[in-house]
């Protein structure tokens, strides 16, 4: 069984990056730059953005974050946004999600410009994802193609079953092994006979939000099973949708929780920069709009 290591896989595309970023800096006189925008004092969402910023550092990116009050209003928001856009030494904007309450983010991911959208949310970049034909991947199912990759997955002609339907999580997901000719089916809260198809699986994709809900009895002897999920439990450890330790003896190969698909949504969100930076130098426009 072979324990495919997120950390692993994460530092290798970091290390690519950071030579990828300084060839590109010392080409175009550009310096790949990311905005993030944080509303609010929601604790975990500040621990992303940190780590955000740091790993954008350490790959010389240039970096900058918004950290705005609760009380920041929509309008206050757009304006920002609005600003973000028109900046040429910004080439990626991500705001932290969840927004307070009172603001809209569905009128804020659409504020963005789609040149800039490196969380890849905003509908049109949606729909080149559908068409197969995109610049930015979602962060989490770009993670996931990533860890096949770097471990030599075939994913052609197989029978990929992603376990949950999130505009975020498992609608891009299938996308992706769709486009790689996998044979593709998605399971959600409405899926009769779940283990059913699971079973099916050579390569089973989980991001339902449950602890421990793909149990043995789900998994087909040598599947490859990656792990979406991150759930916080009462004792305060995390543990992912797969229940580890009596699955992974079935398996060909495995993520964990920790250290599975978690430490690679960051790595892409840089990736997605970097290509953000490159597709502005190209059109010779920072932005679409
Ligand atoms: P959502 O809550 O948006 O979606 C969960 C999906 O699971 C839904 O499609 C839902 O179906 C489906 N589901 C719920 N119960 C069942 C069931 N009994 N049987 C089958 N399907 C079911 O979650 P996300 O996609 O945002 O996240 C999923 C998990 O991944 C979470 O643990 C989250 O923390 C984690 N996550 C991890 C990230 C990372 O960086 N590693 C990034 C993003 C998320 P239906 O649509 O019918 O309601």
């Amino acid at each position: 069984m072979i324990r495919m290591d997120g950390k692993e896989v994460s530092a290798y595309v970091r290390e690519q990056l950071k030579n990828e970023t300084a060839e590109f800096i010392s080409q175009t006189g550009v310096t790949p730059g990311l905005a993030v925008v944080i509303v609010g004092e929601d604790p975990a969402s500040q621990v992303y953005v940190r780590n955000k910023h740091r790993a954008c550092t350490e790959v010389g990116f240039y970096s900058e974050v918004h950290a705005l009050p609760e009380s920041t209003t929509q309008e206050e928001l757009l304006a920002l946004i609005a600003r973000l856009n028109a900046n040429p030494a910004i080439h990626g904007i991500l705001v932290q999600l969840p927004l307070p309450k009172h603001i809209d983010e569905n009128a804020v991911i659409l504020a963005i410009d789609p040149a800039k959208d490196v969380d890849a949310f905003h509908p049109y970049n949606v729909g080149r994802i559908l068409t197969g034909n995109y610049d930015f991947v979602p962060c989490t199912p770009a993670g996931v193609m990533e860890i096949l990759k770097y471990y030599h997955i075939e994913i052609a002609g197989r029978e990929c079953v992603v376990v949950g339907r999130s505009n975020i999580v498992g609608k891009p997901q299938a996308l992706l092994l769709l486009e790689k000719n996998g044979t593709v089916t998605v399971c959600h809260s409405h899926t009769r006979n779940l283990a059913e198809v699971t079973r099916r699986a050579d390569i089973l994709v989980v991001a339902v939000g449950r602890p421990h809900f793909i149990g043995p009895d789900m998994v087909k002897e040598g599947a490859v099973v990656i792990d979406v999920g991150i759930n916080r439990l009462p004792d305060g450890k995390l543990a992912g949708d797969v229940d580890y330790d009596a699955v992974a003896p079935k398996t060909y190969a495995i993520t964990p929780v920790p250290g599975g698909v978690g430490p690679m949504t960051i790595s892409m969100l840089l990736r997605n920069t970097m290509s953000a930076a490159r597709t502005s130098i190209r059109v010779n426009k920072p932005c679409l709009r």
